[in-house]
């Protein structure tokens, strides 16, 4: 009597595939979805009451690993304070300072619920404020799902995107370019022909989107320079990175090799929620006083700054700000990564990986790509050979090989000990 299937099958009666976000359905490896019963520290238990140590931690926010005493209580005490107002509250303005106080390129910042709703709106900000209507992007990373993000490349440079959805009609997305990553000649190209009609350059500035994949320093060198020259906005989009990988976000580590790098706005999720939907997007003061009710951009929504979601979201803040915190966490996910490399070499089995804090990544490859197209060659069949043999051994990592992993303060190095033992089982079967 398998419950997951069981829950699954009548999911898929009443929900389109069965869940509510498409890469929970396992469509990319196979088999059926395990549906979560309950979750505390690094462990969640499906719905077969079968343990698994979690490396997704629902995609990045629950960087204290599930059930933090400290967040528990924060979130219930401002249930019992009431759920939503639509009136402005003294703990969004809590959060706000907490945020800025981590991220100096950031003097304002505006709450919403979504990381598509941040990326769309930052957008919007800065077509706004440039009176320009075309941006980057770069394949392989992802922003949400607003209309003129969800492009692929056109047929060359002066060509703009394609829709990758349906119902996202052609005009929305002609003034989007698609660009490889890390490619300088191409997004110098790119500037020299339409640089001066640019709105904005979004950027994953570590890419967790299409498994794990630094920008290089002089990459994002360029797109700085670029972006100032052309007097387009760069948009860091730190929604997975943001206070994942470090304190003071992926824009902290560009720092640490280009003194005074800062973006033009920075786009936050995923932890700022510590698992609730919240989102923020923020910048310069100049900048984001062109949003209503200050300016003529508008924005807005019935439930951001959610006060139930500001006190998961404060509360989660302050945790990762005790002094240590990064240093211990970063330390964790390095030792899995190289426990993995060690048990992977000793099968003979090509394998490659890479972390930054709380973030990771790996590849069934000698060297670490540096764009989407050569994750893309990925042998399907051996990453679904590992997944599932991972899954099979109470392991949970991403279900599709193009995304990342996350490691939490909740596990132990016993339960690293134990997820690399299970993949050094798996890797003899690669
Ligand atoms: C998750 C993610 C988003 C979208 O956030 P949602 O809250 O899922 O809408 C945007 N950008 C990046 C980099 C992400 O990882």
């Amino acid at each position: 009597m398998d419950r997951n299937q069981q829950l699954f099958d009548r999911a898929r009666q009443v929900i389109p595939g069965g869940v509510n976000s498409p890469v929970r359905a396992f469509k990319a490896v196979g088999g059926t979805p395990r549906f979560v019963a309950r979750a505390q520290g690094a462990y969640f238990w499906d719905a077969n009451d079968k343990r698994y140590i979690d490396f997704i931690g629902s995609w990045g926010p629950m960087i204290l690993g599930h059930g933090h005493p400290a967040v528990v209580e924060a979130v219930q005490k401002a249930v019992l304070e009431g759920f939503s107002f639509g009136a402005p509250t003294e703990r969004e303005v809590e959060l706000a300072e907490e945020i800025l106080s981590l991220v100096p390129s950031m003097d304002m910042v505006r709450l919403v619920s979504s990381g598509t709703e941040a990326s769309m709106s930052a957008i919007r900000l800065a077509r706004g404020a440039t009176g320009r209507s075309k941006i980057i992007k770069f394949e392989g990373c992802y922003h949400g799902h607003a209309d003129a993000l969800l492009v692929k490349a056109g047929s060359g440079l002066a060509t703009f995107g394609h829709a990758t959805s349906a119902g996202v009609p052609a005009e929305v997305v002609q003034h989007t370019l698609v660009l490889e990553y890390n490619n300088v000649a191409q997004l110098e190209e790119a500037f020299a022909l339409h640089g001066k009609e640019l709105a904005c350059l979004i950027i994953e500035p570590i890419a967790g989107n299409m498994n794990f994949v630094r920008a290089s320093v002089p990459f994002m060198k360029r797109c700085r320079e670029l972006c100032t020259e052309y007097g387009a906005m760069f948009v860091f989009d730190e929604v997975m990175t943001g206070f994942r990988v470090a304190l003071g976000s992926a824009q902290s580590v560009y720092a640490k090799a280009l003194p005074g790098f800062e973006p033009d706005v920075t786009v936050m999720g995923k932890v700022i929620g510590g698992g609730m939907p919240l989102a923020a997007f923020g910048g310069k003061r100049a900048v984001m006083e062109q949003l209503a009710p200050l300016g003529p951009v508008y924005q807005a929504g019935t439930l951001s700054g959610n006060p139930v979601a500001t006190a998961c979201g404060l509360a989660t803040l302050r945790e990762i700000r005790k002094p240590g915190f990064y240093e211990e966490l970063s330390r964790k996910t390095q030792s899995f990564i190289s426990g993995l490399q060690g048990a992977a070499d000793k099968a003979g089995v090509d394998f490659c990986g890479d972390s930054q804090g709380g973030m990771f990544g790996f590849f069934l490859f000698k060297d670490l790509p540096q764009n989407y197209a050569t994750v893309m060659t990925t042998d399907n069949q051996r990453f679904n050979t590992l997944f599932h043999g991972l899954l099979d051994r109470g392991v949970y990592i991403a279900p599709a090989l193009y995304e990342a992993g996350f490691m939490s303060a909740a596990h132990t190095d016993a339960d690293i000990a134990e997820a690399v033992a299970a993949a050094a089982d798996v890797f003899k079967l690669l």
